[in-house]
């Protein structure tokens, strides 16, 4: 049982002032895993003053010298990749080999990508020629509370702890209280590179103790978070007597639009994606709209995939899928399953309870539901689990009305050998992202929503941004520069 109580504050790993334990539960076995604490607003409270404290060095500071820690932090993230992998395995339940080759490595990318784009930022700019003694300056806003999840967790926080860092930024984490060890290895890493005392501080606890803390806290310049569009909504208001900026990623209902004409892997490729993670990622595309001519072969195909997805222990070596996160979660899900039912869509693989041989942890069955309507529950609802919906259309205007009829805008998907069509279709589907014929999107390209999925965009040059204000000076004497 690892025991960890203590939060990172100030350069240092302090005893709670006013923590209550907490147990951290395994989900491929349901036993308790790690204890850790929740922390109190004196918790809260040490670890905004020493940000607030380091802020005016640390914004300061030259911005070579905040890339090279940044670089060293990548360094030792790299060393301590195994420590991470398997702490994001054992809390949230990613199969071993998942976590190793995408919970982990998606930190690696987003800092790699950070680095790239913080080398091209400018942060003193011209206006334009019209005004030559006009400089607009990019500038940290302050000190930042960042919010994150259980699905992503390395994702998550290397998306905002990095850009935070590079811009000069100081930083509160908190962390999902389901899956706290990962960050955990995180503080020691970003300690391990020297960064200095009070910028980055960790307390752990849940949403409405530090969470709240966080948000209505005075000395909180801006929140960064991402989970659910409830909390999202409560940070929004809690935040607003103080003004905070508030940037919010939320959840997701994509639509993989298939067309008659896509590839031949096309089914298979958008099954898979929406089991992956065992269903919880923001951007799964849960939503499978399919040309008529296509519906049956497609509901087939997906069927196959579903049946051929093995479930098993997050400990276990293989492609299988885990367990979902939590006995909440599971429920949540199976309660979705029953309502798809109830509402009279076509159940064509699996269902309630859980898979075959598997009597502990929480497992899911990977479930598809054909003749879907977009009012159905299953349609409408973030399900954050392994089930897809797939529902026919019969030409390019009913699949852009179905695919935009949602309160999500997160990711949409399409898959067509025609590029005209392709490209009408990205231009007309409301949300923050769109994918086409399995091409993700390219390094440091933003990631982030419209409507209920939040307006927050993350990663790269747009990443950078969120953390910074923008000052207009007039004045300036370029003579002197
Ligand atoms: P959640 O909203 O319950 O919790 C997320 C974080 O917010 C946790 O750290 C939690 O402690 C904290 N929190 C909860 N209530 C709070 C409150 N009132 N005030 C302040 N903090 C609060 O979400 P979850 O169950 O951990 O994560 C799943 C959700 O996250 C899904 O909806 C998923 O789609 C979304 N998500 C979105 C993205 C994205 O980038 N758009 C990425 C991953 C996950």
């Amino acid at each position: 049982m690892i025991e960890k109580r203590e939060f990172y504050i100030n350069g240092e790993w302090v005893s709670p002032l006013a923590g209550r334990d907490c147990e951290v539960i395994d989900p491929s076995n349901e036993e308790p895993c790690a204890v850790i604490s929740l922390g109190g607003t004196e918790d809260t409270n040490a670890a905004v003053a020493a940000a607030k404290a380091a802020f005016e060095d640390w914004s300061q500071t030259d911005p070579e010298v905040r890339l090279a820690y940044v670089e060293k932090i990548r360094d030792i993230y790299v060393e301590r990749a195994e420590d991470m992998s398997k702490a994001i395995s054992l809390e949230m339940g990613a199969p071993i080999e998942m976590s190793r080759a995408s919970q982990t490595t998606s930190g690696t990318w987003h800092i790699d990508n950070f680095i790239t784009a913080f080398k091209n930022f400018e942060f003193l700019r011209p206006l334009g020629p019209h005004a030559p003694d006009n400089r607009i300056a990019m500038e940290p806003i302050g000190v930042a509370g960042l919010i994150t999840p259980w699905n992503w967790p390395m994702n998550q926080v290397t998306l905002k702890a990095i850009p935070a860092l590079l811009t000069g930024c100081t930083m509160v984490l908190k962390p999902s209280e389901i899956a706290p060890l990962s960050s955990i290895v995180f503080a020691e890493i970003v300690h391990a590179a020297g960064v200095p005392a009070g910028v980055f501080n960790l307390v752990n606890g849940d949403g409405v103790g530090v969470g709240t803390d966080l948000s209505t806290h005075p000395d909180v310049d801006m929140i960064s978070f991402t989970g659910s569009a409830r909390a999202g909504a409560a940070i929004s208001k809690a935040a607003a007597d103080t003004f905070k900026r508030v940037c919010l990623e939320l959840g997701g209902k994509g639509a993989n639009v298939i067309f008659a004409d896509a590839d031949e892997k096309a089914v298979v490729r958008g099954a898979r994606h929406c089991f992956n993670n065992t269903g919880q990622s923001c951007n799964a595309p849960t939503r499978m709209l399919v040309e008529r001519s296509i519906y049956d072969q497609a509901i087939e195909t997906a069927v196959k995939v579903a049946e051929s997805t093995k479930v098993a222990s997050a400990h276990l070596d293989g492609n299988h899928i885990g367990p979902v996160v939590s006995a909440a979660q599971y429920e949540k899900i199976q309660g979705y399953i029953q309502k798809g039912i109830d509402e009279g869509a076509r159940l064509v693989a699996g269902g309630v309870g859980r898979p075959e041989g598997l009597n502990r942890g929480y497992f899911v069955r990977p479930t598809v539901f054909a003749d879907v309507s977009n009012d159905m529950t299953i349609a409408r609802e973030e399900i954050f689990g392994p089930v897809l919906s797939i529902m026919p259309f019969d030409n390019e205007e009913e699949a852009i009305a179905i695919a935009n009829d949602t309160n999500y805008g997160l990711t949409n998907y399409v898959q067509s050998q025609d590029g005209a069509k392709r490209n009408r279709l990205s231009r007309r589907l409301r949300s923050g992202m769109v994918e086409m014929n399995g091409q993700s999107r390219g390094a440091g390209a933003p990631f982030g929503g419209t409507k209920t999925s939040g307006r927050a965009r993350e990663g790269g040059v747009w990443g950078l941004e969120e953390f910074l204000e923008v000052k207009a000076i007039s004045g300036w004497d370029p003579a002197a520069e």
